[in-house]
């Protein structure tokens, strides 16, 4: 029996089961944008929580924003993604599918990538070209690489009704919300450089590949910190960031075997390093975050743009300088998507073939599941109800009270659900409850009192 992890194993339980739904199905879907339902919601939100946690509650020298998905124009073209926020592009004669000529030459193990300028990437596509094929239709007749723009326009506060006059766009990426308000945030806090300013939120690219169910959306949420830093000082700030980021996926639960670092060849003109963490998805190793050094290219380009000098007064050195950056940005639906790959299971119990989501206990989207072993009896029913009242305020859980218990146990199984708790005769009789644990599937008698310690203990 093939008990790999596959994406369309992946895909077909997060549908089942409530993670993760096709957007606008009832319409026949809405191409490359994703919904998640009710345990979707809650894994998501653990992965933020986690983050949050890790990258700003817990550090004296980071602080949290909140900017808007709508900015002044002008800040995408500072940014240079009016100009050149796009993908190399070809497109195949024969079916019309417009590919990314990157990916496909990094495919067949030519090196490239979407920030070679479009000449350069032209260049090798023609020289490969017969050897690569149409993901879609198979065939070999394509045009020549071209760029493509990725930034979502809209006609926000411009009444004509053309979205190419003024438009202005959907944000590509959260991190200029964080240059742009670099100012209010020392203005306005105590934060002294070297610091960071961290923040969660939606972007929207218009990408022409959107495959790989949420590995490439078209609407996704970011999480992205930018660390300031004196200009001497951004490499060493860098390789603090870098150890300190795969820290961080192993203590979200990710496997070090299933993550590793690449280095850019290529770099932007202005960048002084970059790399990506890769996670190690059903069809290989891809990037799941970017940990780069900048230099002072942001801050510049702002200062340029919009006339507001953005130089920092140093009062420690007496200095002025522009700052330097270095960021880690990271996909929630990435992430999620990662954590769905590492947790999903089939085991074989007795002639069954069980389905477990094994996420690290403190990322499952329902911690608790409480259930009355019949449902047709009422002193039952009340005593698990109380029991999950006395939870619900601390733990995300779930009543359920439907089927037999190896059901219940199954469905909970799927979910990732790393405890259910069944109250029967005996409760009533001596206080006790039955604990089942998700992974060993073994059950445990304790006092019920004695239960709010034991999660406790194992949800650190
Ligand atoms: P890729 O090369 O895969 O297109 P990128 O290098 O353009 O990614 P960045 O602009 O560095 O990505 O964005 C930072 C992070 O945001 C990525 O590492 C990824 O986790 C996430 N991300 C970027 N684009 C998407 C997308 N279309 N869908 C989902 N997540 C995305």
């Amino acid at each position: 029996m093939d008990t790999s992890v596959t994406i369309e194993k992946i895909i077909s339980l997060a549908k089942r089961r409530g993670f993760v739904y096709p957007s606008s199905e009832i319409y026949g879907g809405f191409a490359a944008i994703y919904d998640f339902g009710p345990y979707g919601v809650e894994l998501e939100k653990n992965v933020k929580d986690f983050w949050w946690k890790y990258m700003v509650q817990t550090r004296e020298d980071i602080v949290g924003l909140d900017s808007s998905i709508f900015m002044a124009p002008k800040i995408w073209e500072a940014s240079g993604h009016v100009g050149g926020f796009s993908d190399p592009l070809a497109e195949c004669k024969e079916c019309h599918a417009r590919t990314r000529v990157d990916k496909m030459l990094n495919e067949i193990g030519v090196d490239a990538d979407e920030k070679m300028p479009i000449e350069e990437i032209d260049k090798l596509f023609k020289a490969n070209k017969a050897k690569i094929k149409c993901p879609e239709c198979g065939k070999n007749n394509f045009s020549d690489a071209k760029n493509f723009n990725l930034l979502v326009k809209s006609n926000l506060g411009n009444f004509s009704g053309d979205v190419n006059e003024n438009p202005s766009y959907l944000r590509g990426e959260t991190c200029q919300g964080i240059y742009v308000n670099f100012k209010s945030v020392t203005d306005s806090s105590r934060v002294k450089i070297p610091f960071g300013i961290a923040q969660i939120g939606k972007a929207f690219r218009n990408e022409i590949t959107a495959r790989k169910f949420i590995f490439r959306t078209r609407e996704f949420e970011q999480m992205e910190m930018q660390y300031f830093t004196r200009p001497d000082d951004e490499m060493n700030q860098y390789e603090k960031l870098r150890a300190n980021r795969w820290e961080y996926y192993l203590a979200l639960g990710i496997k070090p075997e299933n993550l590793k670092w690449h280095k850019h060849d290529n770099l932007v003109f202005y960048a002084k390093e970059a790399y990506d963490i890769e996670y190690q998805y059903p069809w290989g190793f891809d990037e799941l975050e970017g940990v780069h050094a900048r230099g002072d290219y942001d801050l510049t380009q702002h200062s340029k743009f919009s006339g507001t000098d953005l130089s920092y007064l140093d009062t420690e050195t007496n200095t002025k300088y522009m700052p330097h950056i270095i960021e880690s940005s990271v996909g929630v639906g990435r992430t999620v998507f990662a954590l769905l790959c590492e947790a999903y299971t089939e085991e074989k119990v007795g002639d069954d073939l069980r389905t477990v989501l094994k996420f690290p206990k403190k990322m499952a989207p329902v911690k608790v599941a409480v259930f009355p072993l019949l449902k047709n009896k009422p002193e039952l029913v009340a005593k698990a109800k109380e029991l999950f009242d006395s939870l619900k305020w601390t733990y995300s859980c779930e009543f359920d009270d439907s089927g037999n218990i190896g059901k219940r146990y199954r469905r909970q199984d799927e979910i990732g659900t790393p405890y259910c708790v069944t109250i029967d005769f005996d409760t009533l009789e001596d206080n006790t409850i039955t604990v089942r644990d998700r992974d060993t599937m073994t059950q445990e008698r304790i006092n019920i009192d004695a239960l709010p310690e034991f999660l406790q203990k194992n949800f650190v």
